[in-house]
């Protein structure tokens, strides 16, 4: 299976003819290549969306949202096919990729099919000086997007919809861990309609064509999703640019639990919030805090809750955990387990290796839970990112919110309880982007997405990622 770059409309070989193995993690295999492109590929992106830029900034609303509407549909139109492309190039469960990940993807086209329709401005009257101001909100011209390999359509998408809605022209790279589903929706914005160039996806590694797009001089805007030092990194290099950047980074989410909050629920979606997509969700609530009371019921029953868990073949409908991304990623949340010995964590659940039958070479790792006592610890500092959580337990709300707090990272958190009074403390003190109050990752593409501290700079979601992909300009009239 070979990807191809594509540039203008135009599937491609790299230039210089330098390919990269793609692994299925599942069996640990090679069965694919795509390019290890260069320099001169992101050049070439980067000319062919200068070029289209003219037409496409000028490209009536209706039109450019009857184009990602047709994007949209075509996803859901594939989405057998691009499921089983996702779950291959990932290692996700196929009913993962079934129910989330590629219905999210069309989602999101459609979404910001709609948004751009209701997108506007503001006007201030300068009442006394005879004059009117307006802000216009045009296109920034070309724009990067950079995307991860954990939920590889869904966030490639996430990004590249917005940006195109707003009229702007992109050079994107997925993750060079899974370049799959992003060549074959290549395939289905040139069946949708979207003219040539307005859209280049250009494969290869990070540290070299990555840091191309973020050098480059006529890329104005970078929306980048990944690791909290990719981020910095890729800060330092735009800063001196004056780029505008938005950084959607790591995470070490707080799952608070109060005895008060409905036990069930909780339960069940805690299990969710710890494990789904083999713990690799920026999202997941990996330290889980429980009130004192309820802390050896929750104790006993999360452990029965989790060894329930099926991990195995992502192909087969039955499975809850497949396998992780890669085996150096596999071997850096194996390391994280032992550190579990040296700092006197007590594995609970789970810590070893799956071998999974005709699947020997896969990268399967059990769900693993681990009490803590001191949160202080690098298991609940540093983010691991993979099918492992701590908990630890609280005796009061003034505790809960100060352990849910101390981490350098501020993405989301979660919060069991039915006080109100509480919730509303909480939900003005938690240092995050997103607070969840007994659910967790309930998404309404309207709301403002990203996080605060190391967890990144900068708002996606709704209206703010339109503001993102426009420049706003004042315009002051004054009149006779
Ligand atoms: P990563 O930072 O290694 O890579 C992300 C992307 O950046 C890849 O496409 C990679 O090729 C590219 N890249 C790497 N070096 C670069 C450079 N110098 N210049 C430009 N681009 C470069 O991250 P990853 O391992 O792919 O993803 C996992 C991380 O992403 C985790 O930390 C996770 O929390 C985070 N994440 C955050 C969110 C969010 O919304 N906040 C969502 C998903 C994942």
């Amino acid at each position: 299976m070979k990807i191809q770059n594509y540039i203008n409309g135009e599937f491609e070989n790299p230039i210089e003819d330098h390919w990269l193995e793609n692994y299925n993690p599942a069996k640990g295999k090679v069965y694919g290549k795509f390019p290890n492109s260069t320099n001169a590929d992101v050049e070439s992106a980067v000319l062919a969306a200068e070029n289209a830029f003219p037409i496409w900034s000028n490209t009536s609303i209706d039109e450019r949202s009857k184009i990602l509407t047709n994007i949209a549909d075509l996803i859901l139109g594939n989405l057998e096919f691009l499921a089983k492309a996702e779950s291959k190039d990932n290692g996700k469960p196929i009913s993962l990729a079934r129910q989330i990940d590629i219905p999210r993807a069309a989602d999101n086209f459609r979404f910001f099919a709609n948004a751009i329709t209701q997108f506007s401005s503001e006007a201030h009257e300068s009442v006394g000086f005879n004059a009117m101001n307006f802000t216009l909100r045009q296109p920034i011209g070309v724009v990067g997007c950079i995307s991860p390999w954990n939920l590889p359509l869904y966030l490639f998408t996430w990004k590249i919809a917005p940006a195109l809605a707003a009229g702007n022209c992109v050079v994107a790279k997925p993750s060079e861990i899974t370049p799959m589903t992003a060549f074959i929706l290549a395939d289905i914005c040139s069946e949708a309609g979207l003219p040539n160039g307005v859209l280049n996806i250009v494969q290869g590694l990070g540290n070299t064509i990555g840091q191309a797009i973020v050098k480059h001089p006529k890329i104005k805007a970078i929306s980048f999703t990944g690791g909290t030092k990719t981020g910095a990194h890729i800060a330092l290099t735009a800063a001196p640019m004056f780029k505008k950047l938005s950084l959607e980074l790591g995470g070490k989410n707080p799952n608070i639990i109060f005895a008060d909050c409905n036990y069930d629920k909780m339960l069940e979606t805690t299990v969710r919030s710890s494990f789904a997509n083999q713990g690799q969700i920026c999202l997941c609530g990996s330290r889980i805090f429980v009130e004192e009371n309820i802390y050896e019921k929750f104790k006993q029953d999360f452990i029965e809750k989790v060894a329930q868990l099926n991990v195995g073949n992502p192909e087969e409908e039955t499975t809850d955990i497949g396998a992780l991304i890669s085996k150096e990623h596999l071997e850096k949340v194996k390391s994280y387990i032992d550190i579990a010995h040296t700092e006197g964590g007590n594995i609970l659940f789970g810590g070893e290796r799956v071998e999974v039958e005709n699947f020997e070479k896969g990268y399967y790792l059990q769900p693993t839970i681990i009490e803590v006592f001191d949160n202080k610890c690098r298991l609940n500092q540093e983010e691991i990112f993979g099918p492992v959580v701590t908990i630890m337990s609280f005796k009061t709300d003034e505790e809960a919110l100060s352990l849910a707090n101390d981490a350098k990272y501020g993405l989301s958190a979660t919060l069991w309880t039915n006080n109100l009074n509480r919730t509303m403390q909480f939900s003005k003190q938690l240092q995050t982007g997103i607070v969840w109050v007994n659910t967790w990752m309930l998404r309404d593409l309207r709301t403002p997405f990203g996080g605060q501290k190391d967890s990144g700079v900068g708002r996606e979601g709704g209206f703010e990622a339109l503001r993102f992909f426009t420049e706003p300009k004042n315009i002051c009239i004054q009149y006779d």
